[in-house]
């Protein structure tokens, strides 16, 4: 699809998508600034991602390392977020990039991304992922690790924690979807009480699963499909 035809379509989905994030806030009692919409890049061209800044969409993400350092230099002025698996031999070329991590999934990768922080004389901003779904597939760190965890971010000075990140099992119904979502919510002030920590952020909430997120207490919500389905790849 050429960019004059995607381009209305585009903008059509944006409205609608933007409809119901600010009714699904509504219904929770929360302002539509409370809830930040992303937009999950993946599936389109660099040319049909650089339309979403002058669409109103300033924060972008993506979750292959390589994919980000090519639409990067072509596409300013936005936030990229970064909520794939990183290798920590990406860190280097990644982090620069990025501001915000939502994907920091193990003990070690918090002990590199700290390191680089160190060696750069910056705080990481980063969001530790958690499986909170219990699939066996997913990724982030099982829920019972979470006092490890947070006893490590204790000590590690060159990050910035600014939340928690889960993804709801796949085709799970809205019930259990609902108990993902909550269930992250209350690790979070379970980590901020036990660390003293402020960790304001909660990314959670996709194309299938957005309003009960928001329901939930989401601050991020990381939308692909509803936005860009049909409208080509990349
Ligand atoms: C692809 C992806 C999304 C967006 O998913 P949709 O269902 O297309 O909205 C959100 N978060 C992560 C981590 C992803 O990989």
């Amino acid at each position: 699809m050429d960019l004059t035809t995607a381009e209305p379509l585009l903008r059509d989905r944006l409205a609608r998508t933007e409809e119901r994030i600010a009714a699904a806030c509504a219904a929770a009692g929360r302002p539509r600034t409370a809830v930040t919409l992303i937009a999950v890049t993946k599936t389109i061209s660099a040319e049909l991602t650089a339309l979403l800044p002058q669409l109103g969409v300033a924060d972008l993400a993506e979750n292959r390392p390589q994919v980000l350092w090519q639409k990067h230099p072509q596409i300013p002025n936005v936030r990229w977020h970064f909520i794939g698996h990183l290798q920590r031999n990406k860190i280097e070329r990644t982090i620069p990039l990025t501001a915000l991590l939502h994907s920091a999934d193990s003990p070690r990768l918090l002990a590199s991304l700290n390191d680089f922080g160190r060696e750069h004389n910056i705080k990481v901003p980063v969001l530790i992922e958690f499986n909170c779904s219990g699939e066996a597939a997913k990724s982030g760190l099982p829920i019972d690790d979470w006092q490890t965890i947070a006893e490590q971010l204790a000590t590690l000075a060159n990050l910035a924690p600014r939340g928690l990140m889960t993804m709801a099992a796949y085709g799970a119904t809205e019930a259990i979807t609902r108990k993902t979502f909550a269930h992250l919510r209350e690790l979070s002030l379970k980590i901020q009480e036990k660390t003293g920590l402020t960790l304001p952020e909660l990314s959670m909430g996709m194309s299938e699963d957005f309003e009960s997120a928001i329901a939930e207490g989401s601050t991020m919500i990381r939308l692909g499909s509803v936005l860009f389905d049909g409208l080509g790849t990349p």
